[in-house]
């Protein structure tokens, strides 16, 4: 399949950018690696594509003042062999050893990958159990939003059409708090059937899940229970969650993956414990 026609445009700033995508019909080209075969098949047809490849600044990874920022242009590959992201937000790189293959991982973006918002991608589930704020720009100016507010469900986001998401920002890991991500796959490389992205901390939890629920959202009773130093109650939680079904994987077995998936992780963070 050949995709439908085109123009194209590679800005060399930001406000040019911002300008052109303020243009209907615009689309955001990042790494390629969903929307060219989505082109392709002609399930998106957009009139202008605006290369952000070119732009300066927009794949850089800083670590200031507490907090990780992640530009949306920094490439899976990038993110998961960075040291800074490594100390301060180790959840990254546990989920992104997971994430395709390695020439998927050399194009493909944070940004793409939480703008296009695949219920069974793990980089969203990883920015809700970070509580990650994303930064996003339009020609109309700038605004932060809570990874919670972000994802709106099934390949649906609070991004305006003309709206670029620019970074992600975390919270650096915090004394006390570790960190799981554990998934099952057909393949190692495909998209999750199910994964669980969780930060425990003293007192506190953050859980998210991916290729169970067709959104994108933490999980507050199991977070609850496992503040309140209750695993099995936790556990239990995660059989009420609102699971796709499918003749190829029903809900049922999609929720009991979820539960197996979040008993291992708090079983490796355990036995991490005490072998420290
Ligand atoms: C064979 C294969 C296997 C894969 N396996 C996995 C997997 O296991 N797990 C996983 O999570 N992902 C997987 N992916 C997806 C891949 O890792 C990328 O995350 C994904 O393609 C999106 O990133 P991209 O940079 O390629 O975005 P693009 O394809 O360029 O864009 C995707 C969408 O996001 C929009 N967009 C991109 N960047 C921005 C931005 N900064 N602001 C606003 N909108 C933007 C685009 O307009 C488009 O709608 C796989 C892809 C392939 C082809």
């Amino acid at each position: 399949m050949k995709p439908a026609r085109f123009d194209y445009a590679r800005p060399a700033t930001l406000a040019e950018a911002l300008a052109l995508l303020a243009q209907p019909e615009a689309a955001v080209l990042a790494g390629g690696q969903s929307l060219m075969p989505m082109m392709n098949l002609r399930v998106a047809r957009p009139a202008l594509l605006v290369d952000i490849n070119r732009l300066p600044g927009l794949g850089e990874i800083r670590l200031a003042g507490g907090v990780l920022r992640i530009g949306a242009l920094a490439r899976h590959a990038e993110v998961l062999a960075s040291p800074l992201v490594a100390q301060a937000a180790p959840l990254l790189p546990q989920a992104l050893a997971q994430v395709a293959h390695a020439a998927i991982r050399n194009r493909g973006t944070l940004g793409g990958s939480l703008s296009l918002a695949d219920p069974a991608a793990e980089l969203p589930a990883c920015m809700l159990a970070l509580d990650a704020t994303l930064v996003v720009a339009s020609a109309r100016g700038e605004r932060r939003i809570p990874a919670g507010a972000f994802f709106h469900g099934l390949y649906s986001t609070a991004l305006a059409a003309d709206e670029l998401l620019l970074a992600a920002e975390l919270p650096a890991a915090a004394p006390g708090w570790r960190f799981a991500f554990l998934e099952v796959a057909r393949r190692h490389g495909d998209f999750a059937m199910a994964g669980v992205a969780l930060a425990l901390g003293p007192n506190a939890a953050r859980l998210a899940l991916c290729g169970v629920e067709a959104g994108q959202r933490r999980q507050p009773a199991a977070e609850a229970a496992l503040a309140a130093g209750d695993p099995a109650a936790a556990i239990a939680a995660l059989a009420s969650t609102d699971a796709m079904d499918g003749p190829d994987l029903p809900a049922a077995q999609r929720r009991h993956l979820a539960q197996v998936l979040l008993r291992r992780a708090l079983a490796q963070l355990e036995a991490a414990d005490a072998a420290a």
